[in-house]
């Protein structure tokens, strides 16, 4: 695969047919914030905000969760930031939680089923964090104390500013009651005259329960984004991290291609957009594909921006949209490949 030698482009892409696609960057640091720009990442469409809670002792307080995402906004004046809510349990241990021992962590208590369970806290910290941030840079409602903004960021596109994703989806309800959290948070910065702005809101597609309700959770977000690292894991009953059953772990197959385009069907005819953030995003070989399900975003480690960008703009949507409907007709993944053009 080639990944490395292509051009950076510092711009936004578009379709050889004018689609705009947006190239953004997956980061699970702060240190990766500025590789990602300089490799010409569209804004970040995945902000892992788990990373500022491992390695320590105790999590971190507002104050820090919004120091680290304000500097993530500084770096892409003009771009969207996707910070993904404490995405904790499964592969992702953190000691100091205590989180309940369960035989199955992968089939337990992860994402966004902890923050509004056993740690609510945590999430009303995270969210307060998360809101002020959204005000920064933009028109505030002045006031609350705030320092100097710094950067010419007041004239940002329709793309830019800070957006929030909410991790394991499975159910509407959750959605409802993280919606809740975020209104009620707001109320609370309101009332102590805190500047804060409601960032557009979104939902992680990684199991196959948010994609069957993709249709409902679009019709209450601003965003949906397919994250197929676990959705290929929850459709194909594959654990991602055992070697033994890898090769049921792929997004190639029929299954997972299904739960994909079901996703982006479901949100057709509302006002959602659609990323996706799995590692399927930052395959250029599958870059003709992911236009032709008709995904609006792609985010992806810095490594594979440049050359899934050239790629973005040789694609025709019309060719697209037909490569995906022959890859949804297949049956084995072997009829995926062959269409794809992929070595067996
Ligand atoms: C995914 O599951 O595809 C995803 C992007 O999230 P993570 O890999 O952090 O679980
Ligand atoms: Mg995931």
């Amino acid at each position: 695969l080639r990944k490395d030698d292509a051009p950076v482009v510092p711009e936004p892409v578009s379709t050889a047919d004018g689609r705009a696609i947006e190239v953004a960057a997956n980061v699970g640091s702060g240190a990766e914030v500025p590789p990602a720009s300089d490799r010409g990442a569209d804004g970040i469409g995945l902000f892992r905000s788990e990373f500022l809670f491992l390695d320590r002792e105790s999590p971190p307080d507002e104050e820090e969760q919004y120091e680290a995402v304000v500097a993530a906004l500084e770096a892409f004046p003009d771009d969207r930031i996707v910070v993904r809510t404490l995405d904790v349990g499964g592969d992702k241990q953190v000691p100091y939680l205590d989180l309940p021992e369960e035989p199955n962590p992968f089939l337990g208590r992860r994402g966004i089923r902890l923050s509004l369970e056993e740690h609510a806290d945590l999430f009303e910290t995270q969210l307060r964090a998360l809101l002020r941030a959204a005000a920064h840079g933009r028109d505030g409602n002045g006031g609350g104390g705030s320092e100097g903004d710094g950067a010419s960021d007041d004239d940002r596109d329709d793309r830019g500013g800070l957006a929030v994703m909410f991790p394991m989806v499975s159910r509407v309800e959750e959605v409802e009651a993280a919606l809740d959290r975020v209104e009620s948070v707001a109320a609370d910065l309101a009332a102590e005259g805190v500047d804060h702005a409601v960032p557009e809101l979104g939902a992680m597609v990684e199991t196959p329960a948010a994609s069957y309700l993709a249709d409902a959770l679009a019709a209450r977000l601003d965003f949906l984004s397919v994250g197929t690292n676990d959705l290929a894991g929850y459709v194909m009953a594959a654990d991602r991290e055992s070697d033994a059953v890898a090769d049921y772990h792929d997004p190639l197959h029929p299954a997972v291609l299904r739960a994909i385009d079901r996703t982006t069907a479901g949100a057709e005819g509302t006002d959602a957009w659609v990323g996706m953030c799995g590692e399927m995003a930052g395959d250029p070989e599958l870059t003709e594909l992911s236009v032709g399900f008709g995904l609006d975003e792609l985010s992806m480690s810095a490594v594979t921006i440049p050359a899934v960008k050239e790629r973005v703009r040789e694609v025709d949507s019309a060719e697209a949209r037909e490569l995906a409907e022959a890859v949804l007709r297949c049956e084995t993944r072997a009829e995926v490949r062959d269409v794809l053009g992929l070595d067996e």
